[in-house]
């Protein structure tokens, strides 16, 4: 990669991803493949006008040897300098950047998923407030990517080494637009039509939106599902504002228009299109089965484990999200597995188990955790996505007069 096209990636991030501002604290969690980019990221950051820059690494083959060798007890304590930085960040408003694209995919797969379960709810207990305020935008955040020479692998197993990391960079820099004559206005335009699709959904106020996909399984549609939303349903995409003001993308890149069902209006059964990796255990070809918004019955090809432990998770048997994404994305249209949540969910549609973000709840940041959970704001510990869109699925809004409005058809936006 050349050291301008990093130089542009990382600007994008620092100015129009988390759009920091002059004297702001800025944490970034990566992993230690990442640190030639995180370099350039952090410098970015400071000629920006951040304040102070801090780095979390990651390194999953220690994540593992913890899961391996410690104590089971041992895995729900968590140091409370972690908490009190947490806090600091949280005062202070420091903005956050998390980088994705692991170094080690798969490493985790003959852990028990039990184990990274009890860590990972413990961990949430501890630290469930950041993550809170994160989703509800207190402050600025973004999640982009960073390939590294594993995920190409992945991505392009047949392709040589230095060839697949090349490739997926293009793919990277592609998606988040860095590859256009000028990037920052290729976003506003994109977040222009995103945000048009939402202005129509509020205008025709729906309510609810059904899933169905004819494509025949076992001699049924593959897949029926009607999903309720709250009673004040926003709908959000590309660029938000925090709280604090400042608009920013908190994923790059995006595709998607997303809201918050209510956590009991969910009927009907539905079937993963994509793999998923929660627990970054693979999920293959499931199939969900809904009865007053919680999962009755579900199986999958790959990854029944997996599931049985997700759902072991408070609330994770429930919906907190549901996103249109039109199949001709650039992601989608790239015909790639990215095995990663940031890419494959902008691929196509998906609905996420677990806690909801409150930002698709009309004045959600005026309301108590009582008001919200009134509202059926799913609370969860979990927050795991599931592509389920396909090139023949309709979507049909169901409006709040009783009518419906045609959203999608065969995959593609056609609200007007
Ligand atoms: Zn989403
Ligand atoms: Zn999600």
């Amino acid at each position: 990669m050349q050291q301008h096209e990093l130089e542009l990636y990382a600007d994008l991030i620092v100015k129009i991803g988390i759009n920091v501002q002059p004297g702001q604290g800025v944490s970034i969690g990566a992993e230690l493949g990442h640190a030639e980019f995180v370099r350039v990221l952090v410098a970015s950051a400071y000629k920006a006008g951040a304040k102070y820059v801090r780095l979390t690494w990651n390194d999953d083959p220690s994540s593992k040897a913890r899961f391996l060798h410690s104590q089971p007890e041992y895995l729900e304590y968590l140091p409370a300098y972690e908490v009190a930085t947490a806090h600091t960040m949280l005062d202070e408003g420091w903005a956050r950047i998390s980088l994705t694209g692991s170094e080690f995919p798969d490493i985790f797969d003959d852990v028990d998923p039990a184990l990274m379960r009890k860590s990972r709810v413990a961990r949430s207990k501890q630290l469930g407030f950041y993550m809170k305020a994160m989703m509800a935008n207190q402050v600025q955040w973004c999640v982009a990517a960073v390939p590294t020479l594993a995920w190409a692998h992945k991505v392009f197993p047949a392709l040589p080494a230095d060839e697949a990391l090349a490739r997926l960079w293009d793919m990277v820099l592609m998606t988040v637009r860095a590859d256009q004559p000028d990037p920052i206005a290729a976003w506003q335009q994109h977040d222009k039509n995103l945000h048009h699709i939402i202005e129509l959904m509020a205008q025709h106020q729906v309510r609810g939106v059904h899933f169905f996909d004819p494509t025949l399984v076992d001699g049924k549609p593959s897949t029926d599902l009607t999903v309720g939303l709250t009673d004040a349903p926003q709908w959000v995409a590309a660029s938000s504002v925090s709280q604090n003001g400042v608009r920013f993308l908190p994923n790059m890149p995006t595709e998607e228009i997303f809201t918050t069902p209510h956590n009991a209006r969910v009927d009907g059964y539905v079937r993963t299109s994509k793999p998923g990796f929660p627990f970054e255990r693979e999920i293959r070809n499931a199939y969900f089965k809904f009865e007053n918004g919680i999962v009755t019955d579900y199986h999958a090809e790959v990854g029944q484990d997996v599931l049985a432990q997700l759902f072991e998770i408070n609330g994770a048997r429930q919906l907190g999200e549901v996103a249109l994404v039109d199949v001709r994305s650039p992601i989608n249209q790239s015909g790639l597995i990215f095995y990663d949540t940031l890419f494959d969910e902008n691929a196509v549609c998906h609905i996420a188990f677990g806690r909801a973000y409150p930002e698709g709840i009309v004045g959600a940041h005026e309301m108590s955790d009582e008001a919200l959970a009134a509202f059926g704001l799913n609370n969860s510990d979990a927050h795991e996505d599931l592509m389920i869109g396909t090139n023949t699925m309709y979507v049909t809004g169901l409006c709040d007069d009783g009518t419906t409005v045609p959203v999608m058809r065969d995959g593609q936006f056609v609200i007007a």
